[in-house]
């Protein structure tokens, strides 16, 4: 006898069901439309400054008071909002999350012909752990920035609008995979065989040019967005699964969509915030969305980047009258932090990866991990037992529908999260996220239930 988990759907009023319906709306939104990182710090910020949220580089010339709420973005890809405590040196509580996802990026010179095959595409590396065959196929978009040579920055969005053109990754007909089905799943699709078909029309150009394809495709991306070919070195480009997320099922209890991983836990730890109770706080409440979380938190954009510290510096320096070092220390050291990431439910068509009893359960709330990390938690952040017992208080006034899930059974594989890298100022640290399923895949699948118990955990965080 397995300890019995509350079924969200099965427990909640018909009101909180409405809400929780209001909850999926409104996250299904932010996901169809936060396609990258930056489109995700755009929309942050938007609903960061409608909820009264300033800016803290104008703010620290303004003043800043307990109370405040003050927001921070780091190169157009990161971004934390805080609700000033009555004194940071208390510590802060601390959701953090990240807004990065597996995807492919174009190269820096992307654009390639085949003159015999009578294609051009764009060629693609790609970026955090894939399955790459999961990534022919399907219908594509185009997301990102490029600059050009004088300057001038040009967005880029293609194929998201129902008249948009899409982009395509081909596979092999079954016809004439016999060969290559023996192979071995990671070698199927290769890395470089991760080439986006961008066009086929060579009309207009006479048999003496080169890439005719290549050559009408640039014409078109000038007359356009005033865009050249050595402009894709300045660039950022993201290549995604095209179209809206979506409901599933007959009783549209989940739902499908690109980026769930680490999205899901981002609108939960947003409105987490923006909906915690008026007033002002002891202690400082953060919600940090940060970047890079899928290749190691790595960069100036990741976790393991200053940009957070120097942002409580800096509203420590515009509160105080003498800015002190140690101030800061305390202030890091004594915050206490939900490292807000997703982990894997339970799947029954593969149960041999999971522990049923140690396992998160789709539709039974928001997942607490004491541990990640592989072979025997290496890597991991093993919370306390003390700090999981006042979460648990915490999650527990509050009425949140909350169960403890493992990343699968003990050497099945593993993985990491952002935990670690606050640990190390010594602050109080667990992961607490969403089980989801086809976790990395281009299209993952997560539970509205669980979506909305992550939301209510995060709310309660911010409101203790
Ligand atoms: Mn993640
Ligand atoms: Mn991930």
């Amino acid at each position: 006898m397995t300890l019995k988990k509350q079924k969200v759907f099965e427990v909640i009023s018909d009101r909180e069901r409405e809400l929780l319906e209001d909850y999926s709306r409104d996250y299904m939104e932010f996901l169809s439309t936060a396609k990258t990182e930056r489109m995700a710090v755009d929309i942050i910020v938007r609903e960061a400054e409608e909820a009264g949220f300033r800016e803290l580089t104008e703010a620290m010339e303004e003043g800043i008071e307990p109370g405040d709420k003050i927001y921070r973005v780091n190169k157009n890809k990161m971004v934390v909002l805080f609700v000033v405590g009555q004194d940071l040196t208390l510590g802060m509580d601390i959701v953090g999350s990240h807004i990065d996802v597996p995807r492919l990026d174009l190269k820096p010179i992307p654009l390639a012909e085949d003159g015999q095959a009578n294609m051009a595409y764009l060629k693609t590396h790609y970026y955090g752990g894939v399955k790459k065959y999961h990534w022919t196929n399907l219908p594509l978009a185009l997301h990102g920035v490029v600059f050009t040579k004088d300057g001038k920055k040009v967005d880029l969005h293609i194929g998201e609008k129902v008249d948009d053109p899409v982009f395509y990754i081909n596979d092999l007909l079954i016809h004439l995979s016999r060969k290559q089905l023996e192979k071995k799943a990671d070698t199927v699709i290769e890395g470089e065989q991760l080439q986006v078909v961008i066009g086929s029309d060579s009309s207009g150009q006479d048999d003496k040019v080169d890439e005719p394809i290549k050559v009408n495709i640039l014409a078109y991306l000038k007359k356009e967005y005033g865009i050249e070919e050595d402009d894709f070195q300045c660039a950022e480009i993201e290549v995604v699964p095209a179209g809206p997320a979506r409901e599933v099922g007959f009783d549209r209890s989940l739902i499908a969509g690109h980026g769930h991983d680490d999205r899901i836990c981002s609108y939960a730890n947003l409105r987490g915030l923006l909906d915690r109770k008026e007033g002002v706080p002891d202690r400082t409440k953060v919600a940090l969305f940060v970047d890079k979380e899928e290749i190691g938190s790595v960069g100036s954009t990741g976790m393991t980047s200053n940009f957070f510290e120097y942002a409580v510096a800096d509203i420590l320096s515009t509160m105080k009258d003498s800015y002190s070092e140690l101030d800061l220390k305390r202030a890091m050291g004594r915050s206490r932090v939900l490292s807000a990431d997703v982990t894997a439910a339970y799947d029954p068509q593969f149960p041999e990866v999971f522990d049923y009893s140690n396992s998160s359960l789709l539709g039974c709330g928001i997942t607490i991990s004491k541990y990640t990390g592989s072979g025997g938690k290496g890597g991991s952040n093993d919370a306390n037992a003390e700090y999981l017992a006042e979460i648990r208080k915490i999650f527990d006034e509050d009425g949140v529908i909350w169960q403890t899930g493992e990343l699968g059974k003990v050497d099945a594989g593993g993985g990491g999260t952002i935990a670690y890298i606050l640990a190390k100022y010594n602050m109080d640290v667990v992961d607490c996220g969403t089980g989801m399923l086809s976790m990395h895949a281009p299209i993952e699948l997560a539970s509205k239930a669980d979506a909305y118990e992550t939301y209510r955990a995060y709310r309660a965080f911010f409101n203790a």
